[in-house]
């Protein structure tokens, strides 16, 4: 279908022919000129509106991928909408070399709204999560006092929190970090959800480790969901040792899983949140680091910080995409979705349901083989029949719909689910 580096001829603007579907053009196109580093399911999506995309030749599907969850308020909300282009109007960049009116306002909201001291904006979840490592290796070096060169952070196996050089060195994929090194020392990675692996290298290495950085579950690696006690043992494990626990809230955090933060159902509340996604409303990557003032303030000015981060736009998209998660009760309405959705899901009788599993509205179905079908099939048969989702490896399929997402369209996507592993039966 696709040709790799086929010149275009005269113009490139695709046009349906008789041969090839717009789809297929607009694929090509990308295939020509963008780097190769994605592989998408074979849809070419041109608008969107609360829990629906619309594709380039009309077809309209239910959204059940949701940006990895960046996308939790639904598609282009009204009034995130407006903050922005309100905001526009006003004052859109200034660098922080300057104050502006806006952050200090958001940076009071986040305190208010989450607790922590203090916030420390980014844009993207990996430099959240960049951020997060840099202030725990500056804490362990001016608080805990550990030899900079002895100093060590504890990541677990499976794990995803972004694509810089530091970040990917934390992964066991090889598909994130081979062939990208050297990489970033001072990791140790033990297997999540196993607490004597955690007790084991803190009775060794206690001393040089200045963090333990978590998801409350793990989204890239298939929705796996920890035991109940595994983060509250994990935290007083941690804080027995003097080490910081840092949670990953950036798919799991703004009321995906039913709670504001993830980490809330096991009752933690850790020393670092980091946030991102849908805290940029669906519109602006907009990324945070969370933490209290003995964390916080072992970062002095001048030692680090992004051109964009926190800037005007992010701190009014922010605020609105937070004050909707709020104004439209999310977290609730993503616990009870959530729970129909595992239900019915857990209802439908067919050979390729393994488990269902996750947390509010953070669900995967694990997929088994059948009939020389596999996860991308089903995907490709939902895509047909008007859902859109995406495995995540090649035997698992994450559901993750707009929180805003309502009990009738549940059971309309849960008849498209159905209909479609019917049909590859
Ligand atoms: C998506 C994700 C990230 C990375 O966010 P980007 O904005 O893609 O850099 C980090 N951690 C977790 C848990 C994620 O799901």
């Amino acid at each position: 279908m696709v040709t790799k580096n086929k010149r275009c001829t005269k113009t490139c603007a695709p046009k349906s022919s008789k041969k090839q579907s717009l789809t297929e053009s607009y694929i090509e196109m990308e295939e020509r000129y963008g780097a190769h580093n994605y592989h998408p399911l074979p849809v070419v999506l041109e608008k969107a509106k609360g829990i629906f995309v619309w594709d380039v030749e009309g077809k309209k599907y239910y959204d059940f991928l949701s940006s990895y969850s960046a996308v939790n308020q639904g598609h282009c909300h009204p009034k995130i909408l407006k903050a922005l282009r309100d905001q526009t109007e006003k004052l859109c960049l200034t660098s922080r070399a300057f104050y502006n009116k806006y952050l200090c306002e958001y940076e009071k909201f986040m305190h208010e709204y989450f607790g922590y001291d203090k916030v420390l904006p980014m844009n993207t979840g990996a430099e959240g999560v960049e951020t997060a490592l840099k202030l725990a290796r500056r804490w362990g070096n001016v608080v805990k006092k550990i030899k900079n060169d002895k100093i060590k952070i504890i990541c677990c196996d499976g794990n995803f929190h972004g694509r810089t050089v530091t970040v990917i060195t934390m992964s066991n994929d090889p598909s994130s970090f081979a062939n990208y090194g050297p990489l970033t020392p001072g990791f140790i990675r033990i297997p999540y959800n196993d607490l004597p692996a955690l007790e084991k290298v803190l009775e060794k290495h206690g001393k040089e480790v200045c963090a333990f950085i978590a998801e409350p579950i793990q989204g890239e690696a298939g929705i796996f969901v920890p035991d109940n006690d595994y983060f509250k043992k994990a935290f007083k494990l941690c804080h027995k040792h003097n080490v910081l626990f840092i949670a990953d809230e950036v798919q799991t955090g703004i009321a995906r899983t039913g709670k504001m933060l993830c980490s809330e159902h096991y009752g933690v509340r850790p020393d670092m949140v980091v946030l991102g996604k849908a805290l940029g409303g669906g519109v602006l990557p907009v990324s945070a680091v969370l933490a209290d003032d003995p964390i916080m303030l072992t970062i002095k000015p001048g030692e680090h910080g992004s051109t964009f981060g926190g800037f005007p736009l992010a701190a009014a998209v922010a605020i609105e995409a937070l004050n909707v998660v709020k104004n439209e009760h999310l977290v609730e309405n993503a616990e009870k979705m959530g729970k129909i959705f595992r239900a019915e899901v857990k209802k439908i009788k067919s050979p390729f349901i393994q488990e269902v599993r996750g947390k509010g509205l953070l669900n995967a179905v694990v997929i088994k083989p059948n009939n020389g079908k596999e996860a991308w099939d089903v995907c490709l048969e939902m895509k047909r029949n008007g859902l859109l989702a995406k495995p995540t490896h090649e035997h698992i399929i994450r559901f993750a719909p707009p929180l805003t997402i309502t009990e009738p369209h549940i059971h309309k996507a849960i008849e498209i689910i159905k209909k479609s592993l019917k049909a590859l039966e």
